[in-house]
């Protein structure tokens, strides 16, 4: 049985409900509170979860950190424009960037397991190594400042920067 099995009866349990996707934002799809957030794909801080994310309230992107690279700073742009060109009224939406603590990408701190890593996906090792976030706080000020400075964002969205603490228990 395929892992996923258990939630495709949530699914279907979801589809069958008429009450729940009330309130869905239409095309361009502006999130009902107008959030685009940006954060790590660790299980631990979904935003689901940890800020109580409802179904169509917020854009969420997911990758290791939540690091702005070139790649999110497209989809970003791609959100904005849609609005400019769909509904130029607005409102325009805020990328809110959240980096945490003990994450996962500190593991690429390490130089043999990082070296390992860029041999097996061919990548540069600095652009691991860029991806490290060892101190949330400087990272997040990091990538607020990529956004900001982005030349394909359009000067309404908004940009903020956040950190929560992951507590891993004990074993
Ligand atoms: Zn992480």
């Amino acid at each position: 049985m395929s892992n996923i099995a258990p939630l495709l009866d949530r699914n279907r349990a979801f589809a069958s409900d008429p009450g729940a996707r009330q309130n869905m934002p239409r095309l361009p799809f502006i999130p009902n509170l107008s959030l685009y957030i940006v954060t790590c794909i660790d299980c631990r801080v979904d935003p689901a979860q940890v800020f109580g994310v409802k179904l169509g309230e917020a854009l969420v992107q997911r990758n290791i950190g939540g690091r702005i690279t070139s790649a999110v700073l497209a989809d970003i742009a791609y959100a904005g424009y849609l609005v400019e060109a769909k509904a130029p009224e607005g409102p325009y939406f805020e990328v809110a960037i959240v980096h945490h603590t003990d994450c996962g990408s500190t593991l690429l701190a390490d130089d043999e397991l990082r070296h390992g890593f860029a041999q097996r996906i061919d990548a540069d090792e600095r652009t691991l190594t860029d991806t490290t976030v060892l101190d949330p706080a400087r990272t997040v000020q990091t990538d607020v400042s990529r956004v900001l400075w982005a030349a394909e964002i359009p000067q309404n969205v908004h940009v903020s920067g956040h950190t929560s603490t992951t507590s891993t228990p004990a074993w």
